[in-house]
């Protein structure tokens, strides 16, 4: 049996940064086998065909700092108290939303136990559970009186722990190793506090070199990736100083900072998550936090800097990605697109700029830039039909509504509606064909 689908009468957004076109895409098996450049249907010798009646075409969206085991509540301990087993459903469930959303990618930056992004990623790639193509995180890596050191002075135990602690280079080595038997892909550091803990604010750096660096020899020992949370422009530098590939935030930058960004800007992703800036000063009442506070615990200051930061960034061209601490209260799962909006808002972005930070991008923070992340020949079959064109609207990518279909590896996520339009029979259909059976059964 035939099991080729051809999206026809599309317009196509390859996510490259190219003007859109009207075009047909067939997919065999799980990559984009031919992209044609008109609207004359490509020959479909018996493929499923989805008539698109102009719809968009795109790439499935990379979210580049996806917690999915942040379970929408408003504190971190609110996150961590969550029981295991009750914390893993959360993630599965978390996950599957993600990729119905058109989340076809997410790299994980820290999940709130040890092996909770693990045990998800490899559930999804053995087809247990649906889910985004992910990259697993460890627990984020802290020192005493850091971000994420979550232990009362009674109750010194690390199971009370948001994060996990560590004292000197030893230490920091036996819990990387730790992750790494694990099976994570990425080990996070908190390289610098943040305004949520005011006890170590974003502008403070508190890791040694040498803890840094012991992390940083395990991980590329054993060929894996080292994150940060860096907010402060010092912890920014000491991540490029150890050959850290992703730096989350970066909101306090000098021109040093900025030189030594530009320069690795080839090696180095930034997926700096300004919608919990966003929401903390402007959103977040609901859960007592109300303006005057959210100043006074510095986050006014710190969006004030990260907006000029990150537009800086943009213009020299280092690579700046959507996604990021979504799955708080003030955060909630799933707006993760809003943050292209910020992007062209805040940033400096075009429209067209905020696509390709969340596609051709996407592909390459998922270290698969030859096959993921473009509408392109050859390239896996992570594809978005939308309804309207997101240059002129971005807000309708996070609008269920107008997300028809998600397509992850040749498999439809979220099946494009059958009715006038979709799905059409006597269009290019094999003789004696039924009406279209588009998807494969789950
Ligand atoms: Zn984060």
């Amino acid at each position: 049996m035939n099991t080729d689908i051809l999206f026809t009468n599309v317009r196509i957004l390859d996510g490259s940064g190219a003007l859109p076109y009207a075009g047909s895409v067939l997919v065999s098996g799980n990559r984009i086998r031919q992209v044609g450049r008109s609207t004359a249907a490509i020959s479909p010798a018996g493929a499923t065909v989805i008539d698109g009646a102009g719809a968009t075409l795109m790439p499935g969206l990379c979210e580049a700092h996806t917690h999915f085991s942040w379970n929408d509540a408003a504190t971190l301990a609110g996150i961590q108290t969550m029981p295991l087993e009750e914390h893993v459903l959360w993630c599965a469930k978390v996950a599957k939303r993600y990729l119905q959303a058109g989340w076809t990618s997410c790299v994980g930056a820290a999940c709130a136990k040890p092996r909770l992004d693990v045990v998800i990623r490899n559930a999804i790639n053995a087809g247990q559970i649906p889910g985004p193509r992910y990259l697993a995180a460890s627990q984020e890596i802290t020192v005493p009186g850091g971000l994420g050191d979550e232990t009362l002075p009674h109750l010194p135990f690390p199971e009370f722990s948001f994060g996990v602690n560590v004292n000197g280079a030893d230490d920091m080595r036996r819990e990387v190793r730790r992750f790494l038997k694990y099976g994570v892909d990425s080990i996070k550091l908190n390289l610098s506090g943040d305004n949520f803990t005011p006890q170590s604010p974003a502008d403070t750096t508190w890791m040694t070199d040498a803890e840094v660096a012991a992390a940083m020899q395990e991980v590329k020992m054993r060929g894996k990736r080292g994150v940060a949370h860096a907010r402060s422009a010092a912890s920014v530098k000491q991540a490029l100083r150890h050959g850290i590939e992703i730096i989350y935030h970066a909101s306090y930058t000098d021109t040093e900072t900025l030189d030594l960004l530009e320069a690795a800007k080839d090696s180095v992703f930034v997926a700096p998550g300004i919608a919990i800036l966003y929401a903390l000063l402007n959103e977040a009442e609901p859960w007592g936090i109300t303006r005057a506070q959210a100043t006074a615990m510095g986050y006014q200051h710190e969006w004030d800097a990260a907006l000029e930061s990150l537009s800086k960034m943009h213009k020299r061209g280092i690579r700046v990605l959507p996604g990021g601490d979504y799955g708080f209260a003030f955060t909630p799962h799933c707006n993760n697109a809003r943050d292209l909006e910020f992007f062209v808002k805040y940033l400096g972005m075009t429209p067209m700029e905020a696509i390709r930070s969340a596609t051709l991008y996407g592909g390459q923070i998922m270290m698969r830039p030859h096959e993921l992340g473009l509408v392109k020949d050859g390239y896996l079959a992570d594809l978005l039909l939308v309804d309207g064109d997101p240059l002129a609207n971005l807000a309708i990518l996070r609008d269920p509504k107008r997300l028809l279909a998600v397509m992850k590896d040749g498999v439809f996520a979220k099946a494009p509606p059958l009715g006038d339009g979709f799905g059409r029979a006597g269009r290019g259909l094999a003789d004696g064909a039924a009406l279209p059976t588009w998807g494969r059964a789950a």
